[in-house]
């Protein structure tokens, strides 16, 4: 099979043909993948921003696919189901985080596509316990931007709560997603892009926010949450200065530029600055129902699989409309 294989961070990809994955093990499922989104955490992976990646490594944990081989403890699902591969792969359930439901903070977890090979290639293998079955509204295609940049804006999204006026910074894949979602529960979407992006802002505009502008601008009203899917850290004082009294800014990417100094009246007022890590299978459960309910429309841009380092390139050059996806 033909994978795309990073070899060590800073390194271009390069196209594999490799054996087939050894046979599942017990609670494994094979899968012929039939598309792999492009997440800015990919980015931060081949860039060697995040330590320690599995090497040789495949990236990829947007995948969706059928299951080709089961193995023998397989339970839930068959072959020729249509599954879905997020970005957490596997934990230990024994942690105090895993039995306190709080999995996505796991001490020993495992990673698709950063410590665990993922979706750049035609097949891989993954827990049967961690994937998701994909609503029959979507196509492959355009499903694979659910399962990171979907789910990751649809838990920043729960834990910012309740707030009539949500900011977004940076509208990529996930916030082109967070938007829809956001809409659909009766806020009101405030969207800031690189200043001067106006084709961002019109595509923002698009999907219902009822404001687009540049990040340097000041919203027409203040905030009462925001998400930051950007990862430059000068957002964060940014933000803060948007956000009302006692509202909540949360960081939704893996990895962020530093953030600069700036003044406790920022802070001041109980306002809330927060992460947000990695996903639980409850928000997957969630999020897979709510997003035919939207109805979530995905912007897509197909690029071949061998066409991956290109895919990433146009990703870092902020040139992608929506999400990036590879296709085998
Ligand atoms: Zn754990
Ligand atoms: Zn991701």
């Amino acid at each position: 099979m033909r994978a795309m294989v990073l070899d060590a961070p800073g390194r271009k990809l390069r196209l594999e043909e490799r054996a087939m994955p050894s046979r599942p093990g017990p609670r494994e499922i094979l899968i012929r993948i039939h598309a792999c989104g492009v997440c800015r955490t990919d980015l931060h992976v081949v860039d060697g921003e995040l330590p320690h990646p599995k090497l040789p490594l495949v990236p990829g944990h947007e995948i969706v696919g059928t299951v080709a081989e089961v193995g023998p403890e397989v339970e839930r699902l068959k072959r020729g189901d249509r599954v879905g591969v997020p970005w957490l792969g596997w934990t230990d359930g024994t942690c105090a985080y895993c039995r306190g439901g709080r999995e996505n903070l796991c001490d020993h977890p495992r990673f698709t596509g950063y410590t665990i090979d993922g979706g750049y290639a035609e097949y891989t293998v993954a827990d049967e316990r961690y994937c998701f079955p994909i609503p029959a509204a979507f196509g492959d295609v355009e499903a694979a931007p659910l399962l990171c940049a979907g789910l990751i804006g649809y838990r920043a999204l729960r834990l910012a709560g309740d707030a009539p006026r949500l900011g977004l910074y940076g509208f990529g894949a996930a916030a082109h997603i967070a938007a829809q979602v956001a809409r659909h529960r009766g806020q009101r979407v405030f969207a800031f892009t690189k200043p001067g992006d106006s084709v961002g802002q019109d595509f923002a505009r698009g999907l219902g926010a009822v404001w687009a502008g540049g990040s340097d601008a000041a919203p027409p009203e203040p905030l009462d949450a925001a998400l930051i899917f950007a990862p430059v850290g000068a957002l964060v004082p940014a933000a803060l200065a948007a956000t009302v009294k006692g509202g909540t800014v949360v960081c939704a990417g893996i990895h962020m530029s530093d953030i600069p100094r700036f003044p406790y009246r920022l802070l001041w007022e109980e306002r809330v600055v927060r992460s947000v890590a990695n996903l639980t299978r409850s928000d997957g459960d969630e999020f897979m129902a709510l997003a035919p309910k939207v109805p979530v429309r995905t912007t897509t841009v197909p690029f071949p699989l061998t066409d991956a380092n290109e895919a990433l390139a146009a990703l870092r050059d902020g040139r992608i409309e929506g999400a990036a996806v590879l296709v085998p």
